[in-house]
């Protein structure tokens, strides 16, 4: 579902060039859930934003549902970004005022969804992530944990292709982070497919594939053997 062939990513400031990325090549399937791990500045945040359509590559080819992504217009990717992919962030970014209810309605708004059809779809999401009973609170009145779980409702709730996770747990104690990884594991259990960045190794072995960055290339991306041992 996601082929990435020869991705370059090239930045230039006024004294320096740099390579980002590094001639990537990557194949993930449907269903696969996979963490992507490696030291700061290694090029995890520009992977990320490649994916997501966020910014595009120096060169190289990324494939993403039988369409080459590369090759749109900014029109046409901005729609690949709404219909196809689903963003899970280190801060959140729930609008503060409004219920779980409305934040995960948020991306059916600009998908043009009718009212019926936004509430049924947000509160299903919602159940999904084990916030059923919490549809009418706002952010302040939820926990770290919970937070992550309205925002993970809300990347889903237009069934994309693939969720993208940058730090999810980045600003989460050691328990709520926990009960955000058991959310990914139940939903890549239910054959979504989950790309997630961290830093943190443990956070990585829930993941059944981990991609190392290093330097703009990629090292190492091995399965995870030792899910049984490593909760
Ligand atoms: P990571 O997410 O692994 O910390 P990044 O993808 O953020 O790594 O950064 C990879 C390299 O690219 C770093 O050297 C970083 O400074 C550089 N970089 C990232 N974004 C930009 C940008 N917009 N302009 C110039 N250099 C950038
Ligand atoms: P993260 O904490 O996710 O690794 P960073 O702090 O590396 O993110 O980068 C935050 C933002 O700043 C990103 O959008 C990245 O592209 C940009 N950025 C990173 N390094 C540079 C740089 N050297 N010059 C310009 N922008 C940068």
């Amino acid at each position: 579902m996601l082929h990435i062939e020869g991705l370059t990513k090239q930045y230039k400031t006024d004294e320096v060039e740099l390579f980002a990325l590094k001639n990537i090549n990557v194949h993930v399937s449907k269903g696969e859930f996979v963490a992507i791990v490696g030291p700061s500045g290694s090029g995890k945040s520009t992977f990320l934003n490649m994916l997501g359509c966020l910014d595009r590559p120096t060169s190289g080819s990324y494939v993403l549902d039988g369409i080459e992504v590369t090759r749109l217009k900014d029109k046409e990717l901005a729609g690949v970004r709404n219909q196809k992919i689903g963003f899970v962030f280190q801060s959140f970014n729930l609008l503060p005022r409004a219920t779980s209810l409305r934040n995960v309605e948020i991306p059916m708004l600009y998908a043009g969804v009718g009212m019926a059809v936004r509430k049924k779809r947000a509160t299903a999401a919602l159940q999904r992530v084990g916030l059923g009973q919490r549809m009418g609170h706002k952010p302040s009145q939820l926990s770290g944990g919970q937070r992550q779980r309205v925002a993970i409702a809300r990347a889903l709730v237009n069934q994309p292709s693939i969720v993208l996770a940058d730090e999810p747990t980045g600003n989460l104690d050691s328990r709520s982070s926990m009960e955000v990884m058991s959310i990914f594991q139940e939903l890549h259990a239910q054959g979504v497919t989950i790309l997630l960045v961290t830093h943190e190794a443990d956070i990585a072995q829930h993941a059944e594939r981990v991609i190392t960055f290093k330097d703009g290339c990629i090292i190492k991306d091995e399965q995870v053997i030792d899910r049984l041992f490593a909760t």
